[in-house]
């Protein structure tokens, strides 16, 4: 099984301490790097992608530097970055036959690779198309054909269904759930759907820091008793707040039902419930970012 390990990784961009000392280990299946806007997921990305150089510590392969290995990672990797880079007067499917030759792909491979992912990204209406006509739902797809193209070993997906709709959402979902048998799929993401399902682990990232990783089945377990329902007149909602965090409301015949975490029971008529991932990501980072 290959094995990709974070060894204390820190960025610095000027006085910003993005990554204060990241490290885990990756194997073989879907990771959910999940964490707030700004909390390094990018940053983190971007350095084992070779696009931003690390501070300090490194990234190894089945043990060897990946920097080391230089063309020889890169060989293996797919990467859909954040941020849409494509060339605004290719075509889509000139686009992938232009990925395809920088990769050293055969005409023939990247001929069926190319109409396989047109069709399973719901590209192939718009294959003639610039890519600066597309839309933004298309060009994330576009983006995400590319980085599957050579079939690679270790796919790196930063934010894959940032400007998708609900519908795409879970083609998209699926599609990477699909392929990602035999491979290292790291996902980063700030939306629990995202990966609740599909990730065989979360390493949740906060601040420049891996919190913790696990399965979501732990992290929802380490949660167990710290999730209420609480049924309270309307006129108690300003209150919630100083018994824990509100994850959620619902109208309630003529009161409220809200979904408290806290440690104990508030003052109100309550009851456990079973913890979501929600609940775990709000745990969490609630005290973080804000909005
Ligand atoms: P995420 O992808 O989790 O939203 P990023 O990796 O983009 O987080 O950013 C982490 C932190 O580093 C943020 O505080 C961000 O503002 C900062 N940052 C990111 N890129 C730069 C840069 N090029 N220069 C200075 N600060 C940056
Ligand atoms: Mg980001």
């Amino acid at each position: 099984m290959p094995e990709l390990r974070f060894e204390n990784v820190k960025k610095n961009y000027g006085d910003k301490q993005a990554l204060c000392g990241v490290s885990f280990t990756l194997n073989e299946g879907i990771y959910g790097l999940l964490g707030p806007n700004g909390a390094g997921k990018s940053t983190l990305l971007n350095i084992l992608t070779g696009n931003l150089p690390a501070t300090e510590g490194r990234i190894l392969l089945d043990g060897e530097d990946v920097a080391k290995l230089g063309r020889r990672f890169r060989a293996k990797l797919g990467y859909m970055p954040q941020q849409q880079t494509l060339y605004p007067g290719f075509t889509c499917e000139r686009f992938l036959y232009y990925i395809a030759s920088l990769r050293g792909m055969s005409k023939a491979r990247t001929k069926e690779r190319v109409g396989e992912l047109l069709h399973l990204l719901a590209l192939e209406d718009v294959r003639k198309k610039p890519t600066r006509a597309l839309s933004g739902g298309m060009k994330q797809r576009l983006l995400l054909a590319q980085a599957m193209l050579d079939d690679p070993d270790i796919l790196v997906l930063d934010e894959p269904t940032a400007g998708l709709d609900p519908r795409q959402r879970i083609v998209v979902r699926n599609l990477i759930a699909s392929v990602a048998l035999h491979k290292i799929v790291l996902l980063s993401t700030h939306v629990v759907p995202d990966v609740e399902y599909i990730a065989r682990e979360l390493v949740l990232i906060g601040d420049g820091e891996v919190v913790c990783q696990d399965t979501p089945q732990n992290l929802c377990q380490g949660m167990e008793g710290q999730v209420w329902d609480v049924e309270i007149p309307e006129t108690g909602l300003d209150q919630m707040g100083q018994y824990g965090l509100v994850s959620s409301l619902r109208r309630s015949g003529s009161g409220v039902a809200v979904r408290l975490i806290a440690d104990a029971p508030p003052p109100y008529p309550s009851r456990n419930v079973e913890p979501t991932l929600e609940d775990v990501y709000l745990h969490t980072f609630g005290d973080e970012g804000g909005l």
